[in-house]
């Protein structure tokens, strides 16, 4: 069964009923928001970042290219992330990963339409998840984020890229073994469009990212930018 599905339906017919409530604090939500204005208004946006890896800049730096990009350019055009990964927006995305809480997936979808990356978007492609972690998880987080973006942008999703094999935890790993971890990691099962954004939920060192661009200019593809929820700094 989709779960997903269900989920929609559910939560369609919830809505009828049940008003919107605060996935953080559990007071009434706001805004058409499952979350109150108080902690709106605690939320981490990253709108001060470097426009090339989306690591947020000390504030009394101006917006440009961080060392580490100015050093070695990275292989993406451009790159956002709606949030720095810090609360409530780390809590958020732990709970729509690991407990099935399609609730915050959904918050994290709407807050990311309210920051639409500057750079022109083209057609969306989530980061695909395993077959064996989709089968234990039941859904894929990218895929969840990424669709009603597309939806309400009126982009396609793409999804031509698939993993060839299970990788361990990049959290696990050092940047050796995070290398080592990632090589052929991807396969790519159509042609690319010559310009893609990918999304994701959570941007760390983007290793992951990267050597998901890597196999997809192999394929073709021209450009790529990132769009994620999250970057950890
Ligand atoms: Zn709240
Ligand atoms: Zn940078």
């Amino acid at each position: 069964m989709d779960i997903r599905k269900v989920y929609d339906a559910v939560w369609w017919l919830g809505h009828q009923v049940l008003p919107l409530r605060c996935l953080v604090c559990a007071d009434p939500g706001n805004e058409g928001l499952d979350l109150c204005a108080a902690c709106y208004a605690e939320l981490p946006w990253n709108d001060h970042a470097c426009p090339l890896c989306a690591l947020p800049l000390p504030p009394d730096e101006p917006v440009a290219a961080c060392g580490a990009c100015l050093r070695q350019p990275p292989r993406q055009m451009g790159a956002a992330a709606t949030f720095i990964y810090a609360p409530p927006i780390d809590r958020l995305v732990l709970r729509f990963k690991f407990h099935q809480d399609l609730a915050a997936g959904r918050l994290l979808s709407q807050l990311m339409l309210q920051a639409v990356p500057e750079f022109a978007l083209d057609p969306l492609m989530p980061m695909p998840l395993h077959r064996r972690r989709l089968r234990e998880r039941g859904y894929d987080q990218a895929r969840e984020l990424a669709r009603p973006l597309a939806r309400e942008l009126g982009v396609p999703l793409w999804s031509g890229l698939c993993r060839s094999r299970a990788t361990v935890a990049q959290s696990t790993l050092d940047a050796e073994a995070r290398r080592q971890n990632l090589r052929g990691a991807f396969a790519v099962t159509a042609t690319p469009p010559s310009r893609l954004t990918l999304v994701d939920d959570v941007m760390t060192t983007g290793a992951t990212l990267d050597a998901a661009m890597r196999a997809l200019k192999r394929s073709g593809m021209e450009q790529a930018t990132l769009w994620v929820c999250a970057r950890a700094p």
